[in-house]
């Protein structure tokens, strides 16, 4: 008799890849999931949060048909309308920054899988059990080793495929499906983050489990020009590290300055303390020109992509380092070290040296050669007016300059003798060097900051990577109830609107509130640029835990899994939800129940598109400053005419709640003011308890006086019963909102999308 074999389905391999035999938690309905398999989660979050685009171009040139006219209700030859264009741009920009996270784990997992095997073990110290609540959600995989790292790569890279394939002409014909589909790629980007991040900890041994790590020098001024100094750019430790370790090997550590600019500044750091944190990414063009680099070593993203021309003119030597960033470099990787060292030292050559090793030993020898000859005087002020010489006011500077800044004037008062307004300009400058360009008369504006830059150095502490499961426990049932007010996450890029300190003043007004504030990136960086009169820094100031009226620092971009992560872990820590494979149960949990807001001020990249858009599928709303409105979309309910029903989950009934929290998923605002004002608001959860709901409102209520002169206007829409108005302003609120005609509201204990929308989730899977 023949015998038929069995079918292998997906599900069957599914149940491989994640060893579904291993009982550490049930399996919920969405492991590994595929486009269409948490569309409904998004569908129904876009129902509330719809997308609202503002699109920067009104035409499409995608294809050879076009362009293609799209304004008003014009469609392009292939059919597509501005909105969904518009949608397919956003999700271009999602995968571009899921691929750059990606590449960068997938990167550190082949160099550290070549080095150690696939059986590596992760280790994140006695505090962290639940080491990737991503991967463990997403996929439904508790990894142990390196090798599983890679299966949750392998998933990743073959969603992106998919989603990349729908961007392709004549594909997607609907908006809303865009986004769920960038929704998915920014949920899988928040995945790649954890994987690049564990890998680093556990690889390069990164401190995990401790909140007490090292402060850090941070600022331009940080860096000993004396000695020779290697300037590393980019995000990718690779190469950091093996030039931190030919350094210890060789006995140079207090002989050569390793710095960095951008993520892999904050990467070194958390791997030696001897390295120096120079500044956010707005500083790199300044730096470079400073010429106190000897040798500048590329990695990857968010590098000029004129650092040769920069570094030859600075006189700086350069190493490329990556195979996604090459400037079109011989790739001199096989041969010996002596004779990469002899041509760059002898005829100037630029390199690409794909070998970490190779590359750290090449980068430091040369230092050590070139910084003896090299001659790194600064621009003093009384060499400005020299400088300013051929200044005529012309303000064609003035008027490319993206945050509008006065640079004319402050080049002619600067040639006057007057500084001061040139270090207001440098301090709101954005570093796109797009004025010094534009000058008809070659003015060195760019060179004339360094004059009036401030060469004060600050300290940031260093990057600690995940939130320990104990601070957890201790914070969880505070957070869900309201008492702690919220976790203020402040992460991303450094295309600020205003003065750079700006991030600090955020930082501290909510730590001082007694929020958990949780910094990454280059905001981690600019937070830390700001001291108070004792001359402390926020770090030296505020306790690094992750607690009430704390500041952490988690680290680099990729360490931004962990803020997510820490969301999750309260679903399944704090509330024995479990994570595997339940995607939609945690962001329900996370949308209704953890008051986090997320602030990317100075976004500019499309990384940090997928970050937000990754923190929105989770369920957590992120504001966004002036510059980030170029990103084209938001995600914004019509508070009064939306329909706010909830399904509460005790009772299994719906009920309209009638209060729009979180009210908005991404949303862009114009000031400093502003963002602190709407960031309190979005803090606000149904779940919050009368107690919770008073301490949050009485934020809400004191920022908005402080910040805006008045009672919030919205504010009726937020108080459910009398027992959630705050008792310090009951005298003013009072008559409000007898005025507005407030009636009370209704009050849940476990307020759920789940069960108001299509989904093989059951009610009964949010209850705990
Ligand atoms: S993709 Fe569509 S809208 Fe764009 S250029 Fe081609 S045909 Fe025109
Ligand atoms: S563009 Fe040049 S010449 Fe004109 S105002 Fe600016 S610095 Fe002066
Ligand atoms: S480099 Fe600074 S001052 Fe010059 S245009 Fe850009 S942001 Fe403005």
């Amino acid at each position: 008799m023949k015998v038929v074999e069995k079918k292998r389905t997906r599900r069957d391999e599914v149940d491989e890849i994640i060893r579904a035999e291993d009982k550490w938690e049930p399996i919920g309905h969405t492991p590994m999931p595929e486009l269409p398999d948490l569309r409904n989660w998004d569908m129904r979050l876009l129902k509330t949060y719809k997308p609202f685009y503002a699109p920067m171009c009104d035409l499409c040139c995608f294809c050879t048909y076009g362009k293609c006219d799209l304004t008003g209700d014009k469609r392009g030859a292939c059919g597509i309308d501005i909105s969904t264009q518009q949608a397919r741009v956003v999700l271009l920009a999602c995968c571009m920054g899921m691929s750059a996270h990606g590449g960068h784990a997938r990167h550190v997992l082949h160099y550290l899988i070549e080095k150690y095997g696939r059986d590596y073990k992760i280790n994140l110290g006695d505090q962290v059990n639940v080491e990737a609540p991503h991967i463990r959600t997403v996929l439904g995989l508790k990894p142990e080793t390196l090798g599983d790292l890679e299966k949750a790569m392998e998933y990743v890279e073959s969603q992106l495929i998919h989603l990349i394939s729908s961007l392709h002409t004549g594909q997607e014909g609907s908006a809303l499906d865009y986004e769920s589909k960038a929704l998915h790629a920014s949920m899988l980007d928040h995945v790649a983050m954890e994987v690049a991040d564990i890998a680093q900890i556990a690889g390069f041994g990164y401190p995990a489990s401790v909140a007490d790590t090292p402060l850090v020098g941070l600022g331009w001024g940080a860096v000993d020009r004396t000695k020779p100094v290697v300037l590393l750019i980019g995000h990718n430790p690779v190469t950091a590290i093996p030039i931190v370790d030919y350094l210890n090997a060789n006995g140079l550590q207090d002989k050569v300055e390793v710095a960095g600019i951008c993520c892999t500044a904050l990467e070194v750091t958390r791997y030696s303390d001897k390295a120096r944190v120079v500044g956010p990414l707005s500083r790199q063009l300044f730096f470079i020109r400073c010429g106190i680099a000897d040798v500048i070593v590329t990695d990857e993203q968010c590098i000029r992509t004129d650092v040769p021309i920069e570094a030859a003119r600075a006189g700086t030597a350069l190493v490329a380092t990556s195979d996604k960033v090459c400037y079109g470099l011989e790739d001199v990787s096989k041969q010996e070290a002596d004779e990469i060292v002899s041509s760059m030292l002898n005829q100037g050559k630029q390199v690409l040296i794909l070998e970490p090793e190779k590359a750290a030993e090449v980068a430091v020898r040369v230092a050590l050669e070139l910084a003896p000859k090299r001659n790194k005087v600064l621009t003093k002020p009384e060499e400005i007016p020299d400088l300013a010489k051929d200044h005529r006011l012309c303000n064609m500077c003035s008027q490319v300059c993206p945050n509008l800044l006065p640079v004319g004037d402050a080049i002619e008062a600067a040639k006057n003798g007057d500084l001061q307004p040139l270090v207001d300009v440098f301090n709101r400058c954005i570093g796109c060097g797009k004025c010094d360009q534009e000058c008809p008369r070659h003015v060195p504006i760019i060179k004339m900051m360094q004059a009036a830059a401030s060469w004060e150095t600050w300290k940031i502490r260093a990057g600690r990577g995940p939130v320990m499961d104990t601070e957890i426990r201790k914070v969880g049932a505070p957070i869900v109830l309201g008492t702690i007010p919220g976790v203020i996450a402040i992460v991303g890029c450094s295309n600020f609107p205003e003065e750079i300190d700006e991030v600090a003043e955020i930082a501290e007004e909510f730590a001082k509130r007694k929020y958990i504030v949780v910094l990454s990136g280059c905001s981690a960086m600019v937070a830390g640029m700001r001291k108070d009169k004792e001359g402390k820094t926020l770090y030296e100031k505020y306790p690094p835990e992750f607690d009430a009226g704390c500041i952490i620092n988690v680290g680099s971009c990729v360490s931004n899994a962990h803020i997510t992560g820490a969301a999750m872990k309260i679903a399944n820590i704090f509330a024995t939800l479990p994570l595997r494979g339940n995607y939609e149960v945690i962001a329900d949990y996370v949308l209704n129940r953890v008051g986090a807001c997320g602030l990317a001020w100075g976004a500019y990249s499309q990384k940090a598109a997928s970050i937000a858009t990754g923190c929105n599928r989770l369920g957590i709303p992120v504001v966004v400053g002036p510059h980030s409105s170029k990103y084209r979309r938001l995600y914004m309910s019509r508070k009064e005419e939306d329909d706010w029903t909830v399904m509460d989950g005790r009772e299994k009934k719906l009920v309209d709640t009638q209060e729009p929290s979180p009210e908005h998923l991404i949303t862009v605002v114009e000031s400093k003011e502003r963002a602190i004002v709407t960031m309190a608001k979005l803090c606000i959860r149904k779940n919050d308890t009368p107690q919770g709901r008073q301490i949050k409102l009485t934020h809400y209520i004191s920022l908005h006086k402080q910040y805006l002169g008045t009672l919030p206007d919205d504010l009726h829409l937020f108080i459910r019963r009398a027992s959630d108005i705050p008792i310090f302003f009951k005298k003013e609120v009072m008559p409000y909102l007898e005025k507005v005609g407030w009636q009370e509201k209704p009050v849940l204990s476990l307020p759920t999308l789940v069960g108001t929308y299509p989904s093989e989730v059951p009610i009964d899977a949010v209850v705990h």
